[in-house]
């Protein structure tokens, strides 16, 4: 296995084989091998291109030659933070195809988190596309290049500047010869995703061609996915998510459609559901309140929709009955994690299972145990964390001994830092216990946003807390304490942030200035008081506001 990875050990190797959950056989074979039975299917469509699994897999392939041809070699690492088009489709099964290792960035991430992936996992390749939404990522990948030693191809989905390679010139370019083998080692690493961790920067999580293979295939279970599947990627294809839980992965290995959405705004999603007959939609919390308060539903034929899916955080009881009301389908709730486990809701579940629980482990060998902080099982019913291992569940970040030390226990079971109970087999996700804010399935690590506004001069101190949002489930709020007779406006604090090189989404949406922060008895910070505190604050201003509007 690659160096830095900690490999299962060899009787779980051994059993997860025996017990058929590891097929080995690699990512690219698994396309291959669909594309192969369904050679005139429809694979991907975006904008006007319909691209059957023929010329997909010939793209891939050209892809893969020029890939090669640059330099790009078996177990290389390389940045991946490429947008939702089917260019995003090429490279990835390219990159399956010589070997080499993606890791999985995410469009709103800057020089900071890049240039520190870069650096981590030692990349030789950044994949960008050229502009998304006025952002020219060409120029962040010169920048990130001129302080990266290691780094040599900047590779991008469109045009390219001097000096940087164009996957599409590539494609285009390639004489067909000499289409490499199938290089991967289906029990070493595939690719790497990012942790929604609670650490300063995500950790890199490695994921093999034989966990991640059987974490798809075990989809097409859980979701019906099948040749008829018209599966809408909506939300990053590069988080674990929409990539593999099913994904665009496993909808590609059942000959199905993955239909690329180029618009996030409800009547263009809409529209586009109707015109392609989609039948499955992953999405997340803020997508669904947005949805739902749009009027737009009735507008629009949706009745193809089999199912919606939510996950990344939970979605409440009501609007999951709201979902089926409105949309006529299933809803399957899904909470997981890049590490591995992944828990659904079952489309055939009761009711009251469908609507309140988090679902149940996706895997007979997924193995759970909610724990008390002594590491004692609790009895069902009860609070506890979750801790996990399995088949397709990693035993290590990457280069990372001291956090895996503290993330797995000696026996290998990942401590997901949730806090859930368990009634009739199904979890209930009630909490957490690990630092961060969850925006809608954005996590935030409070940690690292906190070091960067301490590095604010006016700063004494900070303390980041969650506030509760109706659309995002929760955002961040900053409690600033100031040196004396310094000032700071919330506009001043988020261009700083800005100007750190962080993605946006991690910024605090409310900045509250504090002269002391209540304290325990032994000195800590009370971060429960400041979270009751901004509720407090919130509710209040709820009101006025109510109140504003009668008296208007
Ligand atoms: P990520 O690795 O970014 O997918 O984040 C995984 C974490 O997101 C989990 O450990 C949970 O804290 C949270 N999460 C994901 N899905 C859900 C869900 N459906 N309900 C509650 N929390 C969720």
């Amino acid at each position: 296995m690659l160096e830095g990875c900690t490999p299962w050990p060899e009787e779980y190797q051994r059993r997860y084989r025996e017990e058929g959950y590891w097929q080995d056989i690699t990512l690219w074979r698994m396309f291959e091998e669909s594309a192969a039975r369904n050679p005139d299917n429809i694979a991907l469509v975006y904008e006007d291109q319909r691209i059957t699994y023929r010329e997909l897999e010939r793209r891939i392939n050209r892809l893969a030659v020029k890939l090669s041809e640059l330099g790009l070699k078996d177990r290389d690492r390389v940045i991946f933070q490429l947008a939702n088009t089917p260019e995003l489709v090429y490279a990835f099964f390219a990159l399956m195809k010589i070997g080499v290792i993606p890791v999985m960035a995410l469009p709103a991430h800057r020089f900071t988190e890049i240039s520190h992936f870069v650096k981590h996992a030692d990349a030789v390749g950044y994949l960008i596309p050229d502009q998304v939404r006025g952002f020219d990522f060409r120029d962040l990948a010169e920048e990130v290049k001129a302080a990266s030693p290691c780094l040599r191809h900047i590779i991008v989905a469109g045009e390219a500047k001097e000096g940087q390679s164009s996957i599409n010139n590539l494609i285009a370019d390639c004489d067909g010869d000499s289409v490499p083998d199938d290089l991967g080692d289906p029990s070493d690493v595939a690719l790497m995703l990012l942790s929604g961790g609670t650490t300063a920067l995500p950790k890199l999580i490695p994921r093999t061609h034989n966990d991640y293979v059987y974490n798809c295939r075990q989809h097409r279970k859980m979701g019906e996915i099948n040749e008829e599947t018209v599966f809408l990627a909506l939300l990053p294809m590069a988080h674990n998510y929409n990539l593999a839980c099913p994904g665009i992965l496993t909808t590609l290995d059942c000959g199905g459609r993955v239909v690329i959405a180029p618009h996030l705004n409800a009547e263009q999603v809409f529209a586009l559901i109707e015109k392609e007959n989609v039948t499955i939609v992953p999405a997340a919390v803020p997508l669904i309140t947005k949805w739902l308060t749009s009027g737009l539903v009735e507008k629009f034929d949706l009745s193809s929709l089999k199912t919606i899916m939510n996950g990344g955080a939970k979605l409440v009881p009501e609007l999951r009955q709201r979902i089926r009301d409105a949309f006529g389908c299933n809803f399957q709730e899904s909470f997981g994690t890049g590490e591995g486990l992944i828990n659904v809701t079952r489309l055939d579940d009761d009711d009251d299972v469908i609507l309140h629980s988090s679902g149940r482990p996706i895997s007979p060998g997924d193995e759970i145990k909610i724990v008390d902080e002594n590491g004692n099982e609790v009895p069902d019913g009860e609070k506890g964390e979750l801790i996990c291992r399995g088949p397709y569940t990693i035993r290590g970040y990457y280069r990372a001994p001291e956090n895996n030390a503290s993330a797995f226990t000696e026996d290998g079971f990942y401590h997901t830092g949730d806090l859930v109970s368990r009634r009739d087999g199904n979890l209930y996700v009630e909490g957490r216990i690990k630092d961060l804010i969850n925006r809608g399935g954005e996590k935030i690590s409070i940690d690292e946003v906190e070091n960067h506004i301490l590095a604010n001069d006016k700063v004494e101190n900070v303390c980041i807390v969650a506030m509760p949002d109706p659309q995002y489930g929760e955002k961040a709020c900053a409690f600033v304490k100031l040196k004396d007779g310094q000032d700071i406006t919330f506009d001043e604090l988020s261009t700083f942030l800005l100007g750190r090189g962080i993605a946006k989404f991690k910024l605090p949406e409310r900045l509250e200035i504090i002269e002391n922060y209540p304290l325990s008895p032994a000195g800590k910070i009370l971060r429960r008081e400041l979270r009751r505190m901004i509720e407090e604050t919130l509710e209040a201003e709820a009101k006025i506001s109510v109140g504003d509007e009668i008296n208007a």
